[in-house]
């Protein structure tokens, strides 16, 4: 596929979320990312299509891998990278978003990457500044390539996205992670089943076109992927159940919950885990069921193919002189 090819189905100025995306447009993604995958396997990593580019990672939230991944990907595509380091710039000050978006505007960058605790402020974000932007997760709204390198994993494994069974179980309520994975999965024709306690699923949920379950062992029967949530403590304002332990006893994925489900589901979880609170550790490094880590993998190919296609639609470069 050359740019232009991408550019005619792909024609979004920023990912700001899943939802919206027609299943052209995933699948593209998540083509364009075996190449990356096939490449990140080999020594030589890098590529220079996005040489000339300028990416800035702007993370005002905590984050291990989604910000490493970008990076990554950032780099081996070619670009020039510059994560700003939040906490000690001027937002502590008391410096707005759009103050900071006017600032990095004047830096010129191609593309932001961009992770916010409020839902919403990475697309407020997206209408003040000139280069395409990517949400790395605004709040509890969406974290768009944490679905698609989900999707990557799972299609990998599976072969296909469609007629599959996915159980997400967790905090739903707190979750960007499972609203963009709910947008994905029904996009592409899998049957999503949310499985938590009432008071971690939002009311009228349904409307999404999912199942809801309070019962594991219900909601996991003949599932073909299990994916487990963390539970989100620093997005809760109340107790949402009585203790981790009773969390642990009745939504904590072990071995007796998981027979529920087909014996060659596999079990996902985006990180960073809480082991022994939403998830039993041996089932977490399970290899034979376990795909966590591939996940971190998919991650950086999905983060590059994103990079390829929005920067297919930007302004051309011209040569420095
Ligand atoms: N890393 C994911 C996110 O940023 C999931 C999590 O934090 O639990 O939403």
């Amino acid at each position: 596929m050359n740019e232009s090819d991408a550019n005619r189905v792909f024609a979004h100025r920023h990912l700001l979320g899943i939802e919206g995306l027609s299943p052209l447009e995933i699948s593209l993604i998540l083509d364009r990312s075996e190449v990356y995958v096939t490449q990140n396997r080999q020594a030589n990593k890098k590529r220079h299509l996005l040489s000339g580019r300028t990416i800035i990672n702007l993370f005002f939230e905590e984050s291990t891998r989604t910000r490493t991944s970008f990076d990554a990907a950032a780099q081996r595509m070619g670009a020039d990278v510059i994560t700003m380091n939040v906490p000690t710039s001027s937002v502590k000050k008391g410096e707005t978003l759009i103050d900071t978006a006017m600032t990095l505007n004047a830096m010129h960058p191609d593309v932001l990457v961009v992770r916010h605790n409020q839902s919403g402020a990475v697309k407020l974000l997206s209408e003040k500044v000139h280069s395409a932007v990517i949400n790395a997760g605004d709040g509890a709204h969406e974290h768009p390539t944490q679905a698609l390198l989900d999707a990557l994993t799972i299609r990998r494994r599976k072969g296909h996205l469609d007629n599959l069974v996915v159980a997400i179980c967790g905090d739903i309520t707190h979750s960007r992670v499972a609203r963009s994975n709910i947008h994905l999965l029904n996009t592409m024709g899998a049957r999503v089943r949310l499985i938590a306690p009432r008071t971690l699923i939002p009311r009228g949920i349904e409307a999404l076109g999912v199942e809801v379950h309070h019962d594991m062992r219900r909601g996991l029967a003949d599932c073909d992927i299990v994916m487990m949530l963390r539970l989100q403590k620093e997005r809760m304002q109340a107790n949402y159940f009585p203790s981790i332990r009773e969390y642990f006893h009745f939504f904590g994925l072990d071995y007796d919950k998981l027979s529920a489900a087909k014996p060659d589901a596999l079990i996902m979880h985006p990180g960073p885990m809480n082991r022994g609170v939403e998830i039993d550790s041996e089932v977490a490094d399970d290899i034979g069921r376990s795909v966590i880590r591939e996940q971190v993998e998919m991650g950086v190919a999905v983060r590059m193919a994103v990079l390829e296609l929005l920067a297919a639609n930007l302004p051309p470069l011209r040569e420095a002189r």
